[in-house]
């Protein structure tokens, strides 16, 4: 019998910048097997102490993409070349597109570096149509209050964060047919993912216990399944939490330097060009 799922466990932790401690649990090395995401970053879980200054990665360029920063616990604050920025808490969504290029910063926000305290979040990198690559970058600030919650039949729900659950569109504006659900599940439960045949499928444990097809599922480790309406059952065997994410493929070609997601390797070295010649906007510490 196949295996239910394609497991992607987290790498070592590594440090971006202050935002320690960082796990990447999957990157556009197998771009085909996740389109059309690119990238997922596991931060925490952590206790931060406090600190006189605020922690994170200074100004950096990103180009062709968007970042989608979910936070579960604690804040993080943005700044960014295009002039927007913003504080975002537990349960808000920071949903970037860098489009054409931009240069932001990601920080602790002011409370969690002034008083310390728990920090746990994902970073999603979704890939951009060709279309859309060099688009205006855009800046979404999505609170906690902005994503309506669906009760499941089984005690579980789901907060939609993007795309449609069981007629219900999250609030954020996508160039990509893709479906973010952050969904509670008690024990016992099962996940329904009511999701269009062809679109590839992963599930992220961010905490409790889950079975797919019979098989445990460990904190903080992406399941990939077939892209098929026969996807295994997703059963919690304690209280969980989990992402579900996933989108129509792409089936573009993707050639990725850094913090730079094109379509060729011509594009990619007129995206460091217009980088260093400050076509993506300045951002000062
Ligand atoms: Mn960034």
């Amino acid at each position: 019998m196949p295996a239910p799922f394609h497991l992607h466990a987290p790498a070592a932790p590594h440090a971006v910048g202050e935002l320690f401690p960082v796990r990447n649990v999957f990157a556009y090395d197998q771009a085909a097997a996740i389109d059309p995401f690119l990238l997922l970053d596991y931060l925490g879980p952590a206790t931060v102490a406090p600190s006189e200054q605020p922690r994170g990665v200074g100004p950096h360029p990103h180009r062709g993409f968007e970042t989608v920063t979910i936070v579960l616990r604690g804040e993080v604050a943005h700044r960014d070349s295009a002039g927007n920025g913003g504080v975002i808490g537990a349960g808000g969504v920071q949903w970037m597109t860098a489009g054409a290029g931009v240069v932001h910063s990601e920080f602790h926000g002011p409370n969690l570096t002034r008083d310390g305290g728990e920090l746990e979040m994902v970073q999603l990198w979704v890939n951009l149509p060709a279309r859309a690559k060099l688009v205006a970058p855009r800046y979404q600030d999505l609170p906690a209050a902005a994503f309506p919650t669906v009760a499941l039949g089984n005690g579980g729900s789901v907060r939609v964060l993007a795309g449609m659950f069981d007629g219900v569109r999250g609030p954020s504006q996508t160039h990509t047919e893709i479906a973010l659900w952050d969904v509670a599940l008690p024990a016992g439960a099962e996940l329904p993912l009511p999701l269009p045949a062809t679109w590839n499928r992963m599930v992220l444990l961010c905490a409790g216990e889950v079975t797919i097809g019979g098989e445990p599922l460990r904190p903080q480790h992406v399941a990939r399944l077939a892209a098929t309406n026969r996807s295994p059952v997703v059963r919690a065997t304690r209280p969980s939490r989990l992402l579900v994410l996933a989108g129509a493929p792409l089936g573009e070609p993707v050639v990725a330097h850094g913090p730079f997601v094109m379509n060729t390797a011509a594009e990619i070295d007129q995206a460091i060009a217009d980088f260093r010649r400050g076509r993506m906007g300045r951002l000062d510490v």
